[in-house]
């Protein structure tokens, strides 16, 4: 059974379970995702707030410039004015204290000069409003600051913060139990025989799905085995929320995982996208548990893993995004796809003047993790568009690694 990638995500997306909300604190709650509707709690500034160090005055008591006045108070950052503004004269305020009654304005400390005791020099004429951030200006009383479905970074977390939010409610985070499998897989720390790989696909999605705010329980690696793959995925059925499966989905006579998983009475949803790369690709699910079964090749887990799974986890928490930036671009030199498949191409891309610019990497394909790790972005070509022409728009989805680009050579 081969889906189109569209069916095949409708088809997980249908049967994402949303997981509880819990309270966590600030300081853990950077990458969770908000189940809640945030509100000011009050407005924002609370009061007139001067924006600079300097002199608070009623702008229109300043005729002319240069001119002196009384100071007739101060006013500190945290402190009430003592009284309104004198007619005639200034008080010295500093950054994020109240402006007094009767002041409309604030003149910077640079913009004066001290003349005798308790007069300054105003060597400006300001304009009324000039330096002072009015009341509620920034937010209102109970106005929607940040809705449910947001993942929280700093700046979400700086709001959370300033409305005294101490504990968001956000999603449960997913628990993915991960059983990599193979012959020929040894662990990253031992050396290879002569037919052997090392494990990079368990890190690798281990990586993934932490990102996507999971908590991944290893299960380590089962031989291609049948008994041996029955009993991890066994255990992985009961302690997850989410069981990924890396390798033996594909034809081979050792490909045992799809049966496996029939015989725990897991209900395959689909085994084959077509995509390239990774068209073996398994969904399943037993009760609320989805399963995934990724391709071994080390590109297609990590595609598959990007367009099926990191959406799955992100709305499990409730998330209204899917974690991948998607754009269009113009093509700077040809693309083609000759697989008859949507096809997933490893790109770098720059932003020029008039955008996005986009070009093909060297890529042996869904074995060349080398090549993927080379990638900014990954430009998606549908079945039937064989040919792209330098100069055409192509869609195109963006990896974490582009962020990591000089800003130079951007
Ligand atoms: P499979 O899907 O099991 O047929 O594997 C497809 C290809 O991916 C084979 O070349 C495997 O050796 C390779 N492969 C499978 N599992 C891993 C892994 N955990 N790390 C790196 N490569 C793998
Ligand atoms: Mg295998």
């Amino acid at each position: 059974m081969t889906l189109g990638v569209a069916d095949a995500l409708a088809r997980v997306r249908s049967r994402v379970p949303v997981l509880p909300a819990e309270a966590v604190e600030l300081r853990s709650a950077r990458g969770r995702v908000l189940r809640q509707d945030v509100r000011a709690d009050r407005p924002q500034p609370g009061f007139d707030r001067a924006a600079m160090d300097g002199f608070a005055v009623r702008a229109a008591d300043v005729a002319s410039a240069p001119s002196a006045f009384p100071v007739a108070f101060e006013v500190r950052a945290g402190q009430w004015p003592e009284r309104a503004l004198p007619a005639g004269a200034v008080a010295r305020i500093m950054t994020g204290a109240p402006v007094p009654e009767g002041a409309d304005a604030v003149v910077p400390v640079e913009r004066t000069r001290g003349v005798d005791d308790g007069r300054v020099e105003l060597q400006v004429r300001p304009e009324a409003g000039q330096h002072v951030a009015p009341r509620g200006s920034e937010v209102a009383a109970g106005e929607r600051l940040l809705t449910p479905g947001r993942r929280l970074d700093a700046a979400a977390i700086a709001v959370l913060a300033s409305v005294g939010v101490a504990r968001p409610l956000v999603g449960r985070r997913p628990r993915v139990a991960l059983l990599v499998t193979g012959d020929e897989i040894v662990p990253v720390d031992a050396t290879p025989g002569a037919a052997q790989i090392r494990n990079s696909n368990g890190p690798a999605v281990t990586a993934l799905a932490e990102d996507a705010g999971a908590e991944v329980i290893d299960l380590g690696t089962a031989a291609d085995d049948a008994a041996a793959l029955l009993s991890a995925l066994a255990r992985g059925l009961d302690s997850a929320d989410v069981l990924i499966t890396s390798g033996g989905v594909s034809a081979g006579d050792y490909d045992l995982v799809e049966p496996a998983l029939e015989r725990l009475g897991v209900s395959l949803d689909f085994t084959r996208v077509a995509i390239k790369p990774g068209a073996p690709l398994v969904f399943g699910h037993r009760g609320d548990v989805l399963v995934f079964g990724l391709p071994g090749n080390p590109v297609s887990s990590q595609v598959t893993f990007d367009l099926f799974v990191r959406p799955a986890l992100l709305a499990m928490q409730g998330a209204s995004g899917g974690g991948r930036l998607r754009l269009f671009a113009r093509a700077e030199a040809p693309f083609v796809n000759r697989s008859g498949r949507e096809n997933h191409v490893p790109a770098a891309l720059r932003f020029g003047p008039e955008g996005a610019l986009v070009r093909p990497l060297r890529s042996q394909g869904s074995g060349d993790l080398a090549a993927h790790a080379r990638a900014d972005a990954i430009v998606v070509l549908a079945a039937e568009r064989t040919a792209v022409a330098a100069g055409e728009t192509v869609p195109c989805w963006l990896l974490p690694a582009v962020l990591e680009r000089d800003a130079e050579e951007a």
